[in-house]
C-alpha cells in the first residue's frame, strides 16, 4: 500500500482499539483505477483516502471481505484499512461515520460549492477526455423535479453560507437539448442574485446567446476552451459529428464579450505540440484583439499523464 494522502488530511478514519472487534465491511464508497498492471489506485470518497495498492494485496482484501472475515489479512494491512477509513463493523458503522460527515458539512456550508450539471452528456469527443464515451453518450438530464430540489437546496445553503456562486459544468451543459434547464437555472440566479459560472465546450454559445441576453443582469463567467488555433483545435477538441468547431466558439466568444456582464476564460490545454504552435495562438488573439477586452482572460493548462494513456487530468 502506498498512501497518496496523509492521515492528517483524511475527512474520516477510524481507529482501531485494541478491544475493537474484527472489522468484516468493506465500504462500497470506493473509485478503483488500473493504473498498472500491478498497481490499483483506490479513492475512498468516504473518507478522502488515496492509495495505490498491488493487484495481488487487493485480491486478497477482497477475498476477505467476500468472506466477511478480514482474520487472515497481515495485521499492517487490516490496520491500513481500519486506519484509513476502508473496513467498518457493517453497513450501520459505515452509515454512521457517512453521517457524521453529512452533519459536518451541513453545519459548514461554506465549504461546499453550489453545482448544477444538467447532463454528463457531450457533443464531443476531445481526444484527452477523462469520461468514457458511454458515460457522454447516455442521454440522461436532470428531471424538472430534479432540477427544483436543487434550486431549493442551494437557496437554503445560499441563506446560510452567503456562498452566491452557483456553478454549472458537465458534461457539455450548454447542449440545446439543456435549453430549458439552463433558462430555469438562469432565472433562479436572476431573483437570488447569484454569479453563474458556466464550463463549456463553446459549440452552441451562439444559440444561447438570447437567453444569456434575457438575463442580462446575471454576472456570468464563461469558461471555454479552444486548443491551439483552427487546425490543432479541431482535431483534439473533435466533434462528435465531426463539425468543425474553432469559428463558431470564436464567433461565441466575440458575441458574448459584447454583453455587459459576462466575463470570459479562454483556456488553453497545453502540451507539447501546443507550445510549439503558441506564437500563431498569440497572433490570434492579438488579431482579434482580445487581449485589449477587459472581460476576456486566458488560462493555460496542463495535461497530465499520469501512468497510462487513459488517464489524463483535465475538464471541459
Ligand atoms: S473534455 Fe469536455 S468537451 Fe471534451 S469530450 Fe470531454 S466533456 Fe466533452
Amino acid at each position: 500500500m502506498i498512501p497518496l494522502i496523509s492521515d492528517e488530511d483524511l475527512w474520516a478514519r477510524v481507529s482501531p482499539q485494541d478491544n475493537d472487534p474484527p472489522r468484516t465491511f468493506l465500504t462500497k464508497r470506493l473509485i478503483t483505477k488500473e493504473v498498472s498492471p500491478e498497481k490499483l489506485l483506490v479513492i475512498n470518497s468516504l473518507s478522502g483516502a488515496c492509495d495505490l495498492f498491488y493487484a495481488d494485496e487487493w485480491d486478497r482484501i477482497n477475498q476477505c471481505n467476500r468472506e466477511r472475515n478480514f482474520r487472515s489479512l497481515p495485521k499492517n494491512i487490516y490496520s491500513f484499512l481500519a486506519r484509513r477509513g476502508y473496513i467498518y463493523f457493517d453497513e450501520t458503522d459505515e452509515d454512521r461515520v457517512f453521517v457524521s460527515l453529512m452533519q459536518y458539512y451541513r453545519s459548514k456550508p461554506s465549504e461546499l460549492q453550489n453545482s448544477i450539471i444538467p447532463s454528463l452528456d457531450c457533443n464531443f469527443n476531445c481526444t484527452y477526455c477523462f469520461q468514457p464515451k458511454s458515460v457522454r453518450r447516455q442521454n440522461l438530464r436532470m428531471t424538472e423535479d430534479q432540477v427544483a430540489t436543487a434550486h431549493k437546496i442551494i437557496r437554503e445553503r445560499i441563506s446560510r453560507s452567503g456562498n452566491k456562486l452557483l456553478r454549472v459544468f458537465g458534461g457539455e451543459p450548454l447542449q440545446l437539448q439543456n435549453h430549458s434547464i439552463i433558462e430555469k437555472t438562469l432565472c433562479f440566479a436572476s431573483e437570488n442574485e447569484l454569479d453563474l459560472q458556466i464550463t463549456t465546450n463553446g459549440f452552441h454559445l451562439l444559440e444561447y446567446l438570447q437567453l444569456f441576453r434575457k438575463y442580462r443582469n446575471v454576472s456570468l463567467y464563461v469558461q471555454v476552451t479552444l486548443d491551439g488555433i483552427s487546425a490543432t483545435h479541431d482535431v483534439r477538441r473533435v466533434h462528435a459529428r465531426g463539425l468543425s468547431s474553432f469559428e463558431r466558439i470564436v464567433r461565441g466568444v466575440d458575441a458574448l464579450s459584447c454583453l455587459p456582464k459576462a466575463h470570459i476564460t479562454v483556456r488553453h490545454n497545453i502540451d507539447q505540440e501546443i507550445l510549439d504552435e503558441y506564437a500563431e495562438v498569440m497572433a490570434f488573439v492579438k488579431e482579434k484583439r482580445w487581449h485589449l477586452k477587459k472581460n476576456i482572460d486566458f488560462q493555460l493548462s496542463s495535461l497530465f499523464k499520469s501512468y497510462d494513456k487513459s488517464i489524463s487530468v483535465t475538464d471541459t
